[in-house]
């Protein structure tokens, strides 16, 4: 049995993901940070900037797609121990337009390629594990501007993943059809400087990964023969990233990687809940 234990961050090579790693790489000497990049390039460029540390190795990894998800598995398994202690779904992306196939894109990165780590990694998650999904306060956002009937069913305690993934089908249909988000339950947000389309669309990607996220933790000892696995989601915080064009006045991106990793090391965390900077978050205030 290895002792060596292994982190996985998706979208490692900037932003708040290379920061995660460049913590790790420091924090944990002799352990492995496997830097999740979708562009191998982008991957190495990133370790040459963190020093090319031995701890760090490059995976490549695109989480939105279902095949290279399968392949870094089988990486893992291959080439470095066979197994993971810690996976910090990290990778996301934020629309910068209106149209039906950025939706598409949206949810594949930031809800569906989460769910599909998680599955897919769930054979190689060790004992006393740990799965960080990244989210966004924006969740909080969603959830206060859905209909009460769709906030009903989105905090609906006996709720499985597949009725989840069915809540978001009507946004897909009505988008793809020209009509606006609110007619099946969606409202308009309204935030200084972003349009509704980048609110509406973001947000409910990252409501879907927070309640994603409660459901794994309830269902995990029956879907899987891993035990003590802790899952959180996790606000970073508003911080100076690509994401948002560096804007102003936003955190530095440490500080996002701070927050993530308070659910990496808090010991006996509380299982399936939603943090910022150590603070619990609640889908179900008004
Ligand atoms: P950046 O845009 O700076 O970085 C995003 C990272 O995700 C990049 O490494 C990018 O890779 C990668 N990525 C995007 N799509 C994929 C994909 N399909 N497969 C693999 N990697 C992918 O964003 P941030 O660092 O700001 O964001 C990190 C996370 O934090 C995201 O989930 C975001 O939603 C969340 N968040 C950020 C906030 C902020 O204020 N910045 C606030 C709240 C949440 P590439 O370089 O190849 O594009």
């Amino acid at each position: 049995m290895f002792s060596q234990r292994v982190f996985l961050v998706t979208g490692g090579n900037r932003g708040i993901g290379f920061e995660i790693v460049k913590k790790l790489a420091v924090s944990h000497p002799n352990d492995l940070i496997l830097l999740g990049s979708r562009d191998q390039t982008r991957g190495e460029d990133a370790l040459v900037q963190l020093g090319s540390p031995s701890n760090v190795k490059v995976v490549q990894v695109d989480t939105s797609s279902t095949a290279s998800i399968e392949q870094v598995r089988q990486e893992i398994e291959n080439k470095y121990n066979g197994h993971l202690d810690v996976l910090i779904n990290n990778a996301g992306i934020a629309p910068n337009g209106k149209s039906s196939r950025e939706l598409k894109d949206i949810f594949n990165t930031n809800f569906y390629g989460v769910r599909h780590m998680n599955d897919t990694m769930a054979s190689i998650l060790r004992d006393n594990g740990r799965i960080v999904n990244v989210s966004s306060e924006a969740a909080l956002l969603s959830i206060t501007h859905c209909s009460s009937d769709l906030k009903a069913r989105f905090l609906n305690p006996n709720l499985t993943e597949t009725e989840l993934v069915e809540l978001f089908e009507p946004l897909f249909k009505a988008v793809e059809e020209g009509k606006d988000p609110d007619t099946v339950g969606f409202d308009p947000i309204e935030y200084p400087g972003l349009r509704d389309a980048y609110l509406v669309y973001y947000a409910a990607s990252k409501l879907g990964v927070t309640v994603l996220s409660r459901l794994e933790a309830r269902d995990w000892d029956k879907n899987y023969s891993t035990k003590n696995v802790i899952i959180s989601s996790v606000c970073p915080g508003f911080c100076s990233t690509d994401l948002n064009n560096k804007a102003e006045g936003a955190r530095p991106p440490e500080l996002g990687a701070d927050s993530i990793l308070h659910c990496v090391y808090t010991e006996n965390l509380e299982n399936g809940q939603f943090w910022r900077d150590g603070k619990k978050l609640s889908l179900e205030m008004d």
